[in-house]
């Protein structure tokens, strides 16, 4: 499995913390992203409902405490689940 390092900064807008999770094949928002807690930081297992497509995205400490703080989905589809 693909897993790709999230490029955004805790403080970028949700537009560029939401672009660090799209679909690399149809660029869509994902449908659903789970968040799999460890003790360096958090992988976000992302999933495509267009492409039933999967994907893990890797956030360190400060991006996932971004992610818990302010969701970037917030009034989107996306679902965001805690694991
Ligand atoms: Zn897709």
């Amino acid at each position: 499995m693909v897993i790709e390092a999230a490029r955004f900064r805790p403080n970028d807008p949700d537009p560029l913390v939401r672009a660090s999770f799209a679909c690399s094949l149809c660029l869509r928002e994902p449908s659903a992203a789970t968040v799999d807690h460890g003790p360096d930081g958090a992988t976000v297992l992302c999933r495509c409902a267009g492409c039933e497509t999967t994907w893990t995205v890797a956030l360190d400490l400060e991006q996932e405490l971004r992610l818990e703080l302010r969701p970037p989905w917030r009034g989107m589809s996306t679902v965001l689940r805690h694991h």
